[in-house]
C-alpha cells in the first residue's frame, strides 16, 4: 500500500492508491494547523493499513531540498499552526518504516501532468500563482524551491494597476492572481464575462509566463490549472499571444501544438501526483 497526502491552503487529501497515481480510496477534509492535519490525515491511513510510501504534495513555504537540514520542515509562516511543522517528522513516527517523499504542491502537480515526458512545466491561477517545472526529466526546487509567481512581467498596454503583492506589488501573482482580478475590475474571476478586457490582460500575463519558460527551462508544454484558468477559451488566448511574442524562434514551441493546455487530471493532479513520487 502506498498513500499520497495533498495539502492545500483550505482542504487536505489524502489517499492511499498505486505508484502510476491512480487512487483507490481517498479522504478529504478542511487543513487547519499542522499538527491537526497531518493527526487527521495519519489517523485515516493508520484505519487502511501501513504504508510502504507516503508522498506529500505541500504548501510553500516548505523544505523540500534534500541539502538542507530543514528538510520535509515548513519554513517560517504566518499561517498559524504551519512555521517549523515537520511533515517529515510527523510521518515518521506514525509510520517508522515508510519512505517519505516530500515535494511543492505545483512540482507534483506537474509530475502527474508530464505523461512521460522529460520537460513540462505547469502554473496554477487561484488565491495564488505558482509554478512547477520538470527539466531533463527532474522535479527542479532550486536551493529551497522555485516561486515562479513572483517574477516580474511587461506590462500589457493600458494597464496601470499597481497589483496586490504584499510584498512586490506588480509582480505576476500581483497582477494576474484571483484577488488581483478581482480588486481590479471589482467582481470575481468567475464572473467576468467572456469578451472582457480583463481576460485580454489576464492572457496577455499568462503569455509572458509562457515565453519566460520557454526560454529558460524550455518545456514541450505549459500545463495551466487553477480556478482561474477554468474561463472559457481561456488556454487558446494564452497559446495565441505566446505564438505571437515568439515569432517561431523557439524550436520546441514549433514542435509541439497545442503548447498551452489544460490538467488532464484536472482536480486530481496533485494528489495523482504525490502517490506517483513514491510509486
Ligand atoms: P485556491 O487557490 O484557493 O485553490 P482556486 O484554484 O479554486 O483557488 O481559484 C479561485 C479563483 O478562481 C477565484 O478567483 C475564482 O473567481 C476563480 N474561478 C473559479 N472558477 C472560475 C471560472 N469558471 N472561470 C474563471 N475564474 C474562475
Ligand atoms: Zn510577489
Amino acid at each position: 500500500m502506498i498513500a499520497g497526502i495533498e495539502m492545500g491552503g483550505t482542504k487536505t487529501v489524502v489517499a492511499v492508491g498505486q505508484g502510476d497515481g491512480t487512487v483507490l480510496e481517498e479522504h478529504r477534509f478542511p487543513t487547519t494547523g499542522g499538527e491537526e492535519t497531518f493527526s487527521r490525515a495519519i489517523e485515516w491511513l493508520n484505519e487502511r493499513g501501513v504504508p510502504e510510501g507516503i508522498g506529500v504534495g505541500a504548501f510553500g513555504p516548505v523544505s523540500v531540498n534534500k541539502t538542507r537540514a530543514d528538510y520535509g520542515r515548513m519554513l517560517p509562516t504566518p499561517k498559524p499552526g504551519w512555521a517549523g511543522f515537520s511533515i517529515v517528522g510527523a510521518l515518521a513516527s506514525a509510520f517508522p518504516l515508510a519512505r517519505v517523499e516530500i515535494e511543492t504542491d505545483v512540482n507534483v502537480a506537474v509530475l502527474a501532468e508530464a505523461d512521460g515526458r522529460d520537460d513540462v512545466a505547469y502554473i496554477t491561477i487561484g488565491t495564488g500563482i505558482g509554478g512547477g517545472v520538470m527539466a531533463d526529466g527532474k522535479l527542479v526546487h532550486g536551493a529551497v524551491h522555485s516561486e515562479f509567481g513572483h517574477w516580474y512581467p511587461r506590462r500589457a498596454p493600458g494597464d496601470d494597476f499597481e497589483g496586490v503583492c504584499p510584498f512586490h506589488g506588480d509582480c505576476l501573482e500581483g497582477l494576474a492572481s484571483g484577488p488581483a482580478m478581482l480588486k481590479r475590475w471589482g467582481r470575481e474571476a468567475k464572473d467576468l464575462s467572456e469578451g472582457s478586457q480583463a481576460w485580454d490582460f489576464e492572457s496577455h500575463y499568462l503569455a509572458e509566463a509562457a515565453v519566460t519558460l520557454l526560454a529558460s527551462v524550455n518545456p514541450v508544454k505549459v500545463v495551466i490549472g487553477g480556478g482561474v484558468s477554468q474561463a472559457p477559451g481561456f488556454h487558446a488566448m494564452v497559446e495565441k499571444k505566446l505564438r505571437e511574442r515568439a515569432k517561431g524562434y523557439f524550436v520546441a514551441l514549433e514542435e509541439n501544438s497545442p503548447f498551452v493546455v489544460p490538467p488532464k487530471h484536472g482536480q486530481q493532479a496533485g494528489i495523482r501526483g504525490a502517490l506517483m513520487l513514491v510509486g
